[in-house]
């Protein structure tokens, strides 16, 4: 099998609200879709989510890292060989995850529809469904317990919640918070490196009683040092989002012992490939994870629902970001009913264009 043609599609598409976090406010979904076509008909798609806060890419850096340099190297090879197209890749280009991340996508869809197996079943098949988390972005005190209560109406088991820029706020949420939804359904929250590790450790302490599941990325990325004070000095688990990017990161956090749990996602990863090696180097180091991702179509999310249904050490699920989209351009994928992630029997990935935009 050869592939015969790449072709790539920018796609803007509303958000049923904005997305706030401590990093900044998100008004639309910006991404790149990927078409991967080869000479037995069998076409794969991926998604790049890019993120300047997160990887460093914009919807430029990816298209033209993939015109430019990608594209070349794709057309005329077996699209089965995905260690050795990745590795050239990776030998070509640094960085740039959330590229590399819609070509890996489309090479595993390729992939698992040539050996006709969904995805989750090809890469290991460990479970059939995972409870995900729902975000609530950063807002005020009382419009944070509505849309919990909101959310829990329509079947939420996990309530996240961004914080991260008023520590009085954050403290007050979540004891709103439990006090209106009692403490059956989990909370976890995420700071977004919106901390200093003194002002987080102040915040962790006082919000402990409320039964909090783990906090993500307390202080910067940067700050290794921070994240063991951190990790010392709460009862809270420490997870590491933006601090973990590739399995050299993995490798390092765990040397430092820096963290308690890894966030895992495509975008930040470079795709299903590099996230399985980081899934197994945290394994073998006693370290379970959790499968996160950006905002994303169907296409994006439903990859790494496969992967999270796939590998035994992919114990929480973060898959949420097509629920923030007001319309999808593809159907599939996933099925979120009542806070659990689900595919359908579907070879490949199992999205399908809603319409024809290639
Ligand atoms: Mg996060």
């Amino acid at each position: 099998m050869k592939i015969t043609k790449v072709s790539i599609k920018q796609i803007k598409l509303p958000l049923k609200q904005p997305f706030k976090i401590a990093l900044g406010t998100d008004y639309e979904y910006v991404g790149v879709v990927i078409r991967i076509e080869t000479d037995e008909g069998i076409i794969g798609l991926g998604e790049a989510s890019p993120s300047s806060r997160i990887t460093g890419e914009t919807i430029g850096t990816v298209v033209d890292i993939i015109e430019s340099k990608i594209k070349p190297l794709l057309i005329g090879k077996n699209p089965l060989n995905i260690e050795r197209i990745m590795d050239e890749i990776n030998s070509a280009i640094l960085h740039n995850p959330s590229a590399k991340c819609a070509v890996d996508i489309a090479l595993y869809d390729i992939l698992s529809k040539y050996a006709k197996l969904p995805l989750c079943k090809l890469l290991g098949g460990f479970k059939e469904e995972i409870v995900t988390s729902v975000t609530v972005g950063i807002k005020g005190v009382k419009d944070t317990v509505l849309e919990t209560i909101e959310l829990v109406e329509q079947g939420a088991k996990i309530i996240k919640i961004k914080i991260g820029l008023d520590p009085v706020e954050d403290i007050e949420k979540i004891r709103a918070m439990r006090e209106e939804i009692g403490y059956d359904i989990k909370i976890r929250i995420d700071a977004n490196q919106g901390y200093e590790p003194r002002e987080v450790i102040k915040v962790l302490n006082e919000i402990e009683q409320y039964e909090i599941e783990f906090v993500e990325q307390p202080v910067a990325y940067w700050d290794i040092q921070g994240l063991i004070q951190v990790k010392e000095s709460v009862g809270i688990p420490v997870m590491v989002d933006e601090s973990l990017l590739s399995s050299y990161d993995a490798i390092n956090l765990i040397k430092a012992e820096a963290c308690d749990i890894f966030n895992i996602k495509l975008m930040k990863a470079g795709g299903i490939r590099e996230a399985i090696k980081i899934s197994n180097i945290a394994e073998s180091a006693g370290i379970s994870c959790m499968l996160g991702c950006m905002v994303e179509t169907r296409i994006g999310v439903g990859a790494a629902t496969h992967l999270a249904l796939a590998l035994k050490n992919i114990k929480y699920a973060d898959l949420d970001g097509h629920l923030f989209l007001k319309k999808d351009i593809v159907e599939g994928g996933v099925i979120t009913e009542d806070g659990i992630n689900r595919v359908t029997s579907k070879e490949g990935v199992g999205v399908k264009l809603i319409k024809e935009i290639f």
